[in-house]
């Protein structure tokens, strides 16, 4: 039997009420493990002990945070191939995908070590004469983070790293599918020198200690990935207790294929964006916009590209595509296909349940053609490795489908225009717009977050997290007459 691993309660690793297996989804006879669920009671010792050590960790000297931040960081790059393996085991993704996240999620601690040493506020005079004005920014508090399956490492790091950079505590609260790496992150941050219960983990279901966790006023800030129901429901759980919130949620990216694409890069990064990770991503390209004078030959790549995809084990050697993170995932997928079919689209290839040597959650890439931007395919976040293709008779028509949607996380356009790149960066109504390149792949060092249903609160990433997790003070110093 295998031994269960922990929560991470009031700086101790503490059994829970109950514990749940995690299986490989490219392997259900490999079990990865079994995982303690916090109880709510739990919940309360963790965040009361938070609380005491977010005001000493606060005191802390910015060399000494940003000592234990540049320590997380680069233990996890160095430990990259292995951490990227447990990953690739227990979510699906392949190796390289699974070693390329861990890696990224060490660049976010290091990026916001240096950034501890880069507080630095603003002063100005007052309107009143004789009086200096100093405005800076201190520590929201206690931080509770909720993070996704998708991205189980870089997701939760680019929201630890800054709660911690900025001086705050963080309770965090992986997805239930993916808590092998959720532990071992937990376990890198709690061997540094950092004060006792400032980092928890409290591992359990969304419904149950997830709920519990936001509907508690002990929380000064919350920040969510995950799906638009949800994020509602934990908007309305923070309004309770005013708590600050921050979500990233659903979206229905658009790559525009212009007349003038260079169609094998057109290609090519339709196939990477539709399908890299399952098509599991905010940041998939889930509908194509493709001009009607390049729709057949972009197709009849894509359709090949498609096609020859290799699914398989995640672990496997030249593997492309893994299989769907959960049985549940995979049942919603399939009745996506069915939705489509029933909608008027032609699926062109895959959309299909794959038998495999193992026995697991796999299916074939899938691509929809001659569907309209109304079908339910093309305004509902699938997440799975789906792709509609919408064709379009003009760029300005391609632009007017793009931002015709509730979301708008990223979107994209294929073109050799100067003129038609800059007119669609600048009206894309869209957080994050990409020019020749994929709709998926962010930086760490520049905002991220989207428009419409994608998004609510401050931007993720680089210095524009100072937003969400600091508050602002203005001090007015009156220095009086020197005698
Ligand atoms: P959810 O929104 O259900 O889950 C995201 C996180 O929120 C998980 O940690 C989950 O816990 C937690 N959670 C769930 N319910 C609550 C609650 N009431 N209070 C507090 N926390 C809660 O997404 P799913 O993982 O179920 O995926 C469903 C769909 O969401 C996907 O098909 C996709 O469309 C979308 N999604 C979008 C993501 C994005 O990056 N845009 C990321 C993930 C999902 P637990 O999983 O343990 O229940």
């Amino acid at each position: 039997m295998a031994e269960i691993q922990r929560n991470l309660i009031a700086g101790e690793w503490a059994a829970g009420s109950d514990a749940i297996e995690n299986r490989n989804p490219s392997d259900l006879s490999d079990l990865v493990g079994l995982f303690a669920q916090a109880g709510t009671g739990q919940l309360d010792d963790t965040l009361a002990q938070a609380r005491v050590a977010q005001r000493e960790w606060a005191a802390y000297g910015l060399e000494r945070k940003q000592a234990v931040l540049n320590a997380i960081g680069t233990e996890l790059m160095a430990r990259a191939e292995e951490l990227g393996t447990l990953l690739s085991r227990e979510e699906g993704k392949p190796f390289a995908e699974g070693k390329g996240e861990v890696f990224r999620a060490g660049q976010f601690f290091t990026y916001y070590a240096a950034e501890c040493l880069r507080q630095i506020g603003e002063n100005a005079d007052s309107v009143r004469p004789d009086i200096e004005i100093d405005v800076r920014r201190e520590p929201v508090g206690v931080v509770a983070v909720i993070s996704p399956w998708n991205f189980p490492t870089a997701t939760a790091s680019w929201k630890i790293a800054p709660a911690l950079c900025y001086g705050n505590a963080v309770v965090w609260k992986p997805a239930n599918v993916t808590p092998a790496s959720a532990v071992a992150l937990a376990e890198i941050i709690n061997r540094q020198d950092i004060p006792k219960g400032l980092f928890s983990l409290v591992m359990g279901s969304g419904r149950a200690i997830g709920q519990a966790l936001v509907e508690s006023p002990q929380v000064d800030a919350i920040t969510f990935t995950g799906s638009v129901p949800v994020g509602k429901g934990i908007a309305a759980a923070a309004i309770q207790n005013l708590t600050k919130v921050q979500m990233e949620m659903g979206s229905k990216n658009a790559l525009a294929v212009m007349d003038d694409a260079d169609l094998d890069l057109a290609v090519s990064l339709a196939l990477g964006g539709a399908f890299g990770g399952s098509g599991q991503k905010c940041t998939a390209s889930s509908r194509l916009v493709v001009h009607a004078a390049i729709h057949d030959a972009f197709v009849e790549k894509l359709v090949a590209g498609a096609r020859s995809m290799k699914v398989g084990h995640a672990l496997d050697e030249g593997v492309q595509m893994g299989p769907i993170v959960s049985d549940g995932q995979l049942q919603e997928n399939l009745a996506y296909v069915a939705l489509g079919k029933s909608e008027g689209a032609e699926l062109a290839c895959g959309g299909a349940r794959l038998d495999m040597p193992h026995d697991g959650f796999y299916m074939s890439p899938g691509v929809f053609l001659n569907t309209t931007n109304d079908m339910r395919i093309n305004r509902e976040e699938m997440f799975a490795p789906l792709t509609s293709v919408i064709r379009v008779d003009s760029y300005e028509e391609a632009l007017s489908v793009v931002n015709d949607t509730n979301f708008g996380l990223t979107s994209g356009i294929a073109t050799r225009s100067l003129a038609r790149a800059t007119h669609f960066r600048r009206n894309a109504r869209t957080g994050v717009v990409t020019v020749n390149l994929p709709t998926a792949g962010t930086d760490y060092h520049v905002p991220f977050g989207g428009r419409g249903d994608s998004s609510y609160g401050p931007r993720e990433q680089g210095k524009a997290a100072a937003e969400f997790y600091t508050t602002v003070k203005t001090a007015y110093i009156s220095a009086g007459i020197p005698e």
